[in-house]
């Protein structure tokens, strides 16, 4: 069975995210979606609450899981026999950055591969982060975000929890 990791923040999921699992999920037997939860990161999402809007938004790729980890990504594929790692690709600002982190994990680990999917042309401008920056500024985001991350978020909202 061809297992492939799909690590990430994840803070929250968006469609770009989405589509990247779902193109995986077809070249891959099973697809795990890890969820880094780093104490260090000032997230807007905790951990628990990421998880819980991407295993509702997935709900209906039924080789997909997710999990949450809060060590290296090489040493969780190698503890879960996975090893393949796939990475979204946008711009030549994600191939300089993913391709560090790639040599790193060969570094730890030889054998585990990392495969690009590059980012259809509707999600190129599409990141987590540019979302959380228009949350903050009340830019409508329904169209960025799968239904039950925007859900979640119009909850915390309306409880004054969110930002
Ligand atoms: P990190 O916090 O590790 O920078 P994210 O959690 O935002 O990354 O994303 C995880 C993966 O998803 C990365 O490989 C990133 O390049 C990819 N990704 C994020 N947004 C998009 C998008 N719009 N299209 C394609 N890939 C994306």
């Amino acid at each position: 069975m061809k297992k492939a990791l799909f690590p990430g923040s994840f803070d929250p999921l968006t469609n770009g995210h989405v589509d990247i699992i779902r193109r995986a999920s077809i070249l891959f037997d099973e697809v795990t979606v890890l969820v880094g939860c780093n104490m260090k990161k000032n997230t807007l999402f905790s951990p628990s609450e990421r998880i819980k809007m991407i295993q509702s938004s997935l709900s209906s790729f039924v080789n997909v899981k997710v999990d949450m980890w809060d060590g290296l990504t090489v040493k969780y594929a190698e503890m879960n026999c996975i090893s393949v790692i796939v990475r979204g690709l946008r711009d030549s600002g994600d191939y300089e950055y993913e391709r560090k982190i790639e040599n790193g994990n060969r570094y730890i680990n030889p054998s585990i591969e990392t495969v690009y999917l590059s980012s259809s042309s509707e999600n190129l401008y599409l990141s987590s982060s540019a979302v959380r920056e228009y949350l903050k500024f009340g830019v409508d985001i329904s169209p960025l975000v799968p239904r039950p991350v925007l859900e979640e978020i119009e909850k915390k909202m309306k409880r004054g929890k969110l930002l």
